[in-house]
């Protein structure tokens, strides 16, 4: 396997043969106003796409939506991508991706795709307390097939029981992580922090954690640099890759 942070959370993924695009937020920068009651209020996305929209989605089989916060499923995503391709998310969101006249829409528990890529469901605590609760729901996916390493892509979450118990279950080698801190003017964070990253590369010592969802939305404070600098300091900088937009990954194994 290999992927590209596309931006975001928008990556690019090659896994066991196949070209999968998850979160896809392809507007223009600038096209959506700032998040209400938020830091730092600017349009967003604040930064553009690394690529030619086209070439973000060129090949692309499947799609991977972890839930339709608007940094996750753009307006522009569900009018570029063709509407019989195969649209993975979460249960919740089926009759949202059906409206927007998608016909192969995919509630995701568990699900093999193409024969050999099974997918499963994970959950996952997007704030705490109140804020979880309307944020809610949200969703992360393990990816594994035959000869690929399991990858864990975490989605909207804090550290959590969920996120624990994802890590003890599947025992990924890759995981994906949501990081930016991201939070609005009152309660904590709802997306991870850099202690948030740091328990996970605890928790899977020997795990690749790939980090994104920094940068590119007003609301997220943590960005690359802040967090390069925690991880470091935690000691635990080497198993981790903060991929600039448009970078490719390697999946170590
Ligand atoms: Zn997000």
């Amino acid at each position: 396997m290999r992927l590209r942070l596309v931006r975001h959370a928008t990556l690019a993924l090659e896994y066991a043969g196949h070209r999968l695009i998850v979160d896809p937020m392809l507007d223009d920068a600038g096209a959506r106003p700032a998040i209400p009651n938020s830091h730092n209020p600017r349009n967003n996305p604040l930064v553009p796409l690394p690529m030619e929209r086209e070439q973000a989605v060129e090949g692309v089989e499947a799609v991977l939506v972890t839930h339709t916060h608007s940094d996750h499923w753009d307006r522009t995503a569900a009018q570029v991508l063709p509407n019989d391709i195969p649209l993975l998310g979460q249960p919740e969101d089926e009759n949202k991706f059906r409206a927007q006249g998608f016909t192969r829409v995919q509630p995701v528990t568990r699900h093999v795709l193409g024969n050999e890529i099974e997918i499963v469901r994970t959950g996952g605590q997007h704030g705490r307390g109140e804020i979880a609760r309307a944020m809610a729901p949200v969703s992360g996916f393990v990816l594994r097939a035959t000869g690929e390493p399991t990858l864990y892509i975490a989605g909207d979450t804090l550290g959590c029981s969920e996120v624990e118990h994802a890590l003890s279950t599947y025992q990924p080698s890759v995981i994906v992580v949501n990081a930016g801190a991201a939070q609005f003017l009152a309660g904590g964070p709802i997306t991870m922090t850099s202690d948030d990253v740091i328990t996970v590369c605890r928790a899977a010592p020997k795990a690749h954690v790939i980090a994104v969802h920094m940068e590119a939305i007003n609301h997220c404070l943590l960005t690359r640099s802040d967090l390069a600098f925690q991880l470091e300091a935690a000691r635990v900088a080497e198993q981790v890759t903060i991929p600039e937009d448009g970078e490719w990954v390697d999946a170590k194994r």
